[in-house]
């Protein structure tokens, strides 16, 4: 993806109030992170682990996603698998659940989905980072159509945020 300014990331939340959006933590070292192989870009807040973020931009809209883990510190099913890379990662998956956006949100309503603790996944699906012995299957997929499968898979889980 192209890189984003703190601005950019800022204004394309779509699930927490315009206050949340400016005050919530953004990584100081953007221009360090490996925007190319992104499809999103995915962080925690230092301060607050149970607060994870994500923004992307998907046929040209950006759409940033406020996230929250509801169990910090609780081990996850060791071979858990992140619903939208479909890695098992070392690392663990968490389940990250965001507030729905609009109205629905304000209802109290939400949706979650797994997804890899470290937020990587783009770098898991492009072989970067290692997940760790056996934590990506085997398949016949190439890795742009891997990439394509996990875009898809992040489509469908912001469109559930954003209904
Ligand atoms: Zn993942």
């Amino acid at each position: 993806m192209e890189p984003l300014t703190e601005q950019q990331i800022r204004a394309a939340f779509v699930n927490c109030t315009k206050g949340e959006s400016k005050r919530l933590h953004v990584p100081r070292d953007l221009a360090e992170r490996p925007w190319v192989d992104l499809d999103f870009l995915g962080w925690r807040d230092p301060r607050s682990p149970e607060r994870a973020y994500l923004v992307t931009e998907l046929d040209g809209s950006r759409t940033a996603l406020a996230l929250r883990c509801p169990t910090p510190g609780t081990r996850q099913p060791p071979r858990g698998m992140c619903a939208i890379c479909l890695t098992s990662p070392a690392g663990g998956v968490s389940l990250m659940v965001a507030p729905r956006a609009g109205k629905a949100g304000q209802q109290g309503n939400s949706v979650g989905t797994y997804l890899c603790t470290d937020l990587a996944c783009s770098l898991y699906v492009r072989g970067l980072r290692n997940a760790g012995p056996g934590a990506r299957m085997q398949e016949s997929l190439t890795t742009a159509e891997q990439i394509q499968r996990t875009v898809t898979n992040l489509a469908a889980f912001i469109a559930r945020v954003t209904a």
